[in-house]
């Protein structure tokens, strides 16, 4: 019989793929010998680490396709057997371990409610389906896991430099003290007491916000400060999460078991932020687009993913989010059509007709955009105009990602 009893550890990292999916069941399966749970492996495996075990362990249970793809019948009940040992050594009052075992309640609830009857998911809802569903979703679930071999598509824009502007704010307690602080600040700046390449100084409302030439200036600009200021609140603009869109979501759904769904089945760490941020409807409102925030792992598995996701039995589209405002009716950037006092300028030749009017859609010698005023390409090609690649160099410089590409729908 096999000599070595210790499995081997689970990855506390995300899972990816359904080659690391095996390889847990797989190290799962070894807690038993000869048909029975070894109560000696189960105590040799460390606490905090037997509950990450268990949660991947449901993660990949609840995921019908994925489960019954890995696992047969008779592997599935030992499983299960294998779940219900840990949890009969477990801590009754740890909150994680309640947590674990309504789960896994739940879980027996609905595979025996599956084989006698279909109400409590129907078809298609990640529950259980027909042979040909199955065999669809199983096809796209392989697939999807090999798809950043995939070159990356050649709308992605590149992005070059993730310089955040160098700025810092000093807080202050009203806008009486922002001046006086300003003011000090500029006098010693005359005074030679302060060495920091300023480019601005100004008061804005109960704050200072101060301009340096470069990063290296910004350092220099707050340990000058904080000798001359003493106890003072000075800090740089904070970054802000990665955002993205998902595409064409069916509009009844509801955003939390949305998330939810994108959770397990695109197998994203449960500490990954996922925080819904607005949505709004297309297609005579049959669908929606979603906008999130996420952290940045979930955006790194996006690129990866080429710009798709995991949804149910099929894959999404989705893109990065910046939040960039364009007026459409004269194509500037940084004001809505709301308060736009310009007439409708065309988005193929920027003359003033409406673009759908236009006799150049398909004469690229007539091209000329309305948002940088350049010739030779349209206001909705993102690639090419200097205006939006300003706007989003901006943008991606005070998020919290290192962006390589920028994903395009
Ligand atoms: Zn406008
Ligand atoms: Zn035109
Ligand atoms: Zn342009």
């Amino acid at each position: 019989m096999a000599s070595s009893s210790q499995p081997p550890p689970i990855p506390e990292s995300q899972l990816t793929g359904l080659e690391l999916t095996k390889k847990i069941l797989e190290s799962f399966l070894k807690l038993m010998t000869k048909n029975k749970v070894d109560p000696a492996k189960i105590t040799a495996i460390e606490a905090p680490q037997r509950k990450i075990m268990l949660k991947n362990i449901l993660d990949i249970s609840e995921n019908t396709p994925v489960f019954s793809l890995l696992a047969d019948e008779r592997k599935q009940k030992k499983i299960y057997h294998i779940i219900k040992a840990i949890l009969a050594e477990s801590d009754k009052e740890d909150e994680d371990y309640k947590d674990i075992e309504s789960r896994f309640t739940q879980l027996l609830l609905d595979r025996k409610q599956g084989t006698t009857s279909n109400k409590r998911k129907p078809a298609n809802q990640g529950g259980f389906m027909t042979a040909a569903q199955f065999n669809s979703c199983l096809k796209i679930q392989k697939t999807f896991h090999t798809i950043s071999d995939k070159e990356i598509p050649s709308n992605w824009i590149k992005i070059t430099s993730t310089l955040r502007e160098p700025i810092v704010f000093i807080d202050a307690k009203d806008e009486e003290e922002a001046k006086k602080i300003k003011e000090k600040i500029e006098f010693n700046k005359n005074e030679l007491k302060i060495s920091a390449e300023i480019t601005n100084v100004r008061a804005s409302g109960d704050r200072v916000i101060t301009k340096l030439t470069n990063s290296t200036q910004e350092t220099i600009f707050i340990q000058e400060i904080k000798e001359l200021l003493g106890e003072i609140n000075i800090y740089p603009p904070s970054l802000r999460d990665p955002m993205i869109m998902l595409y064409k979501i069916p509009a009844m759904v509801n955003t939390d078991e949305f998330i939810a769904d994108l959770r397990k089945f695109n197998n994203f760490n449960s500490d990954d932020k996922i925080i819904f941020h607005k949505s709004f409807n297309i297609l005579f409102n049959a669908y929606k687009n979603i906008i999130l925030r996420v952290s940045p792992a979930i955006r790194e598995e996006l690129e990866r993913k080429r710009g798709s996701l995991l949804y149910k039995c099929s894959t999404i589209k989705a893109a990065d989010y910046f939040g960039i405002l364009r007026c459409t009716r004269c194509l500037r950037y940084g004001h809505l059509k709301t308060v736009c006092g310009s007439q409708s300028i065309c988005k193929y030749c920027a003359d003033f007709h409406l673009s759908d009017d236009c006799q150049h859609k398909l004469n690229s010698i007539k091209f000329k955009c309305a948002s940088c005023n350049q010739a030779g390409h349209t206001a909705d090609d993102k690639k090419n105009c200097p205006e939006y690649l300003k706007q989003l160099n901006h943008v991606v410089s005070i998020t919290n990602y290192a962006y390589s590409y920028v994903i395009q729908d």
